[in-house]
């Protein structure tokens, strides 16, 4: 781990915080400095993504696929098989040994699908943490499933009441806790946005993923002509695109969530024109908001990609161009689910469909010598209900209902 740390990336980052949270931030910095050093921390790392995580994840010939398409070779990396189903557990697992190793004996985590949470609360059962996790009361009744894995493995959910009651309300109250007990806590944030040095951190921990996909394609022999991940704050992007940034090639593609129109309140895409610089939850990045600054209403298939604000790496690539970003719908979502499940046997979550349709459309449009590589940042067993909804309602419908009667 050995990527130069950054306090702001272009115009983006920073550190915009209340005084309170300025000494452990300064703390939290010096020991990720420190940790960037040590083989001893590398080598724990490397042990638990081996046994626990189980890495490395496979790099998938799509050959289905890519003899249906006609165009360039079509590559997965299966990142949806890391343990609880998605990359977020990388991350996890990075910041919960360096909480131990600054000897913090308490987790707080925001989340909102869960996703992060599930992660979070794995870990700690792990490696023997307290947990606790805030989620929006909102987010609590949609979200059942995570809630219940996360109490599963011992942590202590807590309803968020204030404001809309979703995701940034639970990042506001998981920042207050961390303020009053910093002495103790750490507070692990799930994507690779935050005050510095969050987005550091986050990807230095997520960029095991770019690492270990650099090597496969080494390995395949592969002529890769671009990399595609979909980007919600965007850690499983930057991490997938860590290895590369410095370099000119391949093409480095982020895929938002375009939901159901490019009109406020429908989409979640910050890139391309439609967010704003502003300062949001600590740091400067590209955010949808209105005219007063007030953080507008977002939209997505896919839980995890609903953010309003991108993480300020991404935005600072997209603005130099390095990264390319596009948009996918809601339908062109979905459609990528049928079409890797029904081809390749691999049921994408919604999330990193988007970057599955985005890679689809690459692919057409490249020769058959060059090779296109997605990220599959997680699997889609946790979106069977929303799935199920859109593809085969009234049946479900009908099971629900009769389970309903049996509890
Ligand atoms: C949370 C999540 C995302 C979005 O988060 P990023 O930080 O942008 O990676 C994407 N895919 C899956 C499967 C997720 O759980």
């Amino acid at each position: 781990m050995s990527e130069p740390y950054h306090d702001y990336f272009g115009d983006f980052g920073g550190r915009y915080v209340a005084e309170v949270l300025r000494t452990p931030l300064d703390l939290l910095e010096a020991e990720f400095a420190a940790v960037l050093e040590d083989d001893g921390f590398r080598a724990d790392f490397d042990r638990i993504a081996a046994q626990f995580i189980g890495r490395p994840t496979p790099l998938l010939f799509a050959e289905n696929t890519t003899r249906a398409l006609g165009g360039a070779q079509v590559y997965v990396k299966l990142e949806g098989l890391a343990h609880t189903g998605a990359h977020k557990i990388n991350n996890a697992v990075g910041q919960v040994l360096l909480a131990k190793r600054m000897g913090k004996r308490r987790i707080i985590a925001e989340t909102g699908a869960g996703q992060h949470g599930v992660a979070t609360a794995a870990v700690c059962a792990k490696l023997g943490m307290p947990c606790r996790v805030y989620m929006g009361e909102v987010d609590i009744r949609r979200q059942k499933p995570n809630v219940f894995w996360m109490q599963m493995y011992g942590a202590e959910v807590v309803s968020v009441t204030s404001g809309s009651r979703t995701l940034k309300d639970a990042v506001n109250e998981a920042l207050r806790d961390w303020a009053a007990s910093f002495a103790d806590t750490h507070y692990v944030i799930g994507s690779a946005l935050g005050p510095s040095p969050y987005p550091d951190m986050v990807r230095e921990f997520q960029s095991v993923v770019g690492r270990e996909t650099e090597r496969q394609i080494a390995d395949a022999g592969i002529d890769v002509a671009a990399l595609v991940a979909c980007v919600g704050g965007g850690s499983n992007a930057i991490g997938f695109f860590a290895p590369w940034l410095e370099r000119e090639s391949p093409r480095l593609v982020g895929v938002e969530a375009g939901g159901t129109s490019d009109e406020v309140g429908a989409h979640a895409a910050r890139m391309g024109g439609l967010g704003v610089p502003g300062i949001v939850q600590g740091y400067k990045s590209l955010f949808l908001l209105d005219d007063d600054g007030q953080v507008q209403p977002t939209h997505s298939i896919s839980a995890g990609l609903d953010y309003p604000g991108i993480g300020p790496q991404l935005a600072a690539l997209g603005q130099s161009g390095r990264v390319e970003f596009r948009r996918a719908r809601d339908q062109e979502a979905l459609a990528a689910v049928k079409h890797f499940a029904s081809r390749e046997g691999v049921v994408f979550a919604l999330e990193s469909a988007h970057g599955g349709a985005a890679a689809l459309d690459i692919a057409r449009e490249l020769p058959s010598d060059k090779a296109v590589v997605v990220n599959m940042s997680g699997r889609g067993d946790k979106d069977l209900f929303i799935m199920a909804g859109e593809l085969d309602r009234a049946s479900w419908k009908e099971f629900l209902l009769s389970e309903g009667g049996r509890l």
